[in-house]
């Protein structure tokens, strides 16, 4: 916290504030890590699907046991594990809790040479980014920017994404760290950390170890603004459509090939504008043709299902079903084949057994000055795998905009009152003082 940070308090906050601050600053230790390339990458067999996660990952192993971190452990897929020792008499009465983000930046836009620049004492117009001035953060797109006037904005320089998601929650995770160190005055539990590869592409949580971790209840810092708490998550499934033509020597073909591209198209050309990722929003879910292959012999499409009850998925698997009988009419000497699995489950379905998580996360954000919400988050989050793998598990806001774009921004008070939260969070884990105890 800086001195600015403290006199930035209101009145909401109930209790003495850290008095030191880190030997960091958040944003420096931010635009260190953004600085380091760890772009992720899709269809990878091996986790990481990139090299260059290590070079983060080893650093971040440095970096905690010089914070004091006990058990540091960097598992051969790329996961650091740490732990925070507790500093109270009881801990063993207080459960452990586990702060989780990832250090993989989206494999759909470029994460190297990333050049963070620091928009200082914001004055409320767009935000031309230099490199490419066709990238414009504007105040009509962005509405939050309106609340930013004389904060600190961080971009990058138009040409790459900034990598906020989610280097924003190692940085506020470690700079946590960083102030409990520095003020021992601050009640906590045992902290378990852990820091994940590949949360992108979906792989890197799959070999995450819960025993060791160890923790009775999780946190992934890896939300965007301000005060945005998710207790939510899709329930995703996959649906790969298989078109299966004839192929045969072009020169030849005639009454033979049948080309399973144009069953493709026309399978395509009939899924409903309506239902798609850029025309719904809110709690309304989506089909996505997202990806796939075409050649004579055949096409493969990809197409991820999402909703926010399991009822709405079954509706559009059986809409994706009739459509493939309509394309069928219309090309019966295409075989068409519909495989449908499950991607991940709606967290709700285990958090509303354990209430406390959420409100713990509402309490720590109204205790940092900020307006908590609860909401459904239109995606997933590693947070997913671990909630149905015995870790409840809440995503909590980083500050961040913009996911996945060369228009993501985050700024310094992001980072701080993101930081501040959290360690209003590990108090009230803690059930010191005025804290509340925690399932
Ligand atoms: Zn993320």
């Amino acid at each position: 916290m800086s001195a600015m940070d403290l006199a930035d308090q209101t009145t909401s906050v109930t209790r003495p504030l850290a008095q030191r601050p880190p030997a960091e600053s958040v944003v420096a230790r931010f635009v260190r890590y953004a600085a380091i390339d760890t772009q992720s990458a899709e269809d990878v067999a091996t986790v990481p699907s990139t090299p260059t996660q290590w070079d983060l990952a080893r650093l971040l192993v440095d970096e905690l046991h010089a914070l004091g971190a006990q058990e540091v452990w960097l598992s051969d897929t790329c996961v650091v594990y740490a732990s925070i020792p507790a500093n109270i008499d009881d801990a063993a009465a207080v459960p452990v809790i586990g702060l989780i983000a990832h250090m993989d930046t989206a494999p759909a836009v470029s994460g190297a040479n990333v050049n963070v620049i620091i928009h200082s004492d914001y004055q409320g117009s767009d935000i031309v980014l230099p490199r490419d001035p066709t990238q414009v953060i504007s105040v009509a797109a962005n509405p939050v920017l309106k609340d930013m006037v004389g904060d600190d904005i961080i971009t990058a320089d138009g040409t790459t994404l900034l990598g906020s998601d989610d280097k924003a929650g190692i940085a506020e995770i470690l700079t946590m760290v960083d102030v409990l160190r520095q003020n021992a005055q601050i009640p906590h539990g045992t902290i378990a950390i852990a820091f994940t590869p590949d949360e992108e592409p979906g792989s890197g949580i799959e070999m995450f170890d819960v025993e060791r971790f160890a923790a009775s209840l999780a946190y992934t810092v890896d939300g965007e603004g301000l005060g945005s708490i998710y207790n939510e998550s899709w329930h995703a499934r996959m649906a790969t459509v298989t078109f299966t033509g004839r192929n045969t020597h072009p020169g030849a073909a005639k009454g033979i090939l049948v080309n399973s591209v144009f069953a493709l198209a026309d399978y395509v050309s009939r899924l409903p504008r309506d239902m798609l990722p850029e025309t719904t929003d809110g709690r309304d879910g989506f089909v996505h043709p997202a990806r796939g292959t075409i050649e004579v012999a055949e096409s493969v499409l990809v197409i991820g299902l999402r909703d926010f009850e399991t009822g709405g998925l079954d509706a559009q698997e059986r809409g994706l079903r009739d459509i493939a009988s309509e394309t069928r009419e219309r090309f019966p000497d295409v075989g068409i084949a519909i495989k449908v699995e499950e991607s991940y489950r709606n967290i709700q379905e285990v958090l509303k057994d354990h209430p406390r998580l959420v409100d713990n996360a509402v309490e720590a954000t109204r205790r940092a000055g900020l307006t908590p919400t609860v909401e459904a988050m239109r995606g997933g989050t590693d947070g997913a795998h671990l909630t149905f793998h015995g870790l409840p598990t809440v995503d909590l806001f980083t500050g961040g905009h913009n996911f996945h774009s060369k228009q993501e921004f985050n700024s310094r008070r992001g980072l701080e009152k993101t930081t501040e939260m959290l360690i209003h969070l590990v108090q009230i884990v803690a059930g010191g003082a005025d804290g509340r105890a925690s399932d």
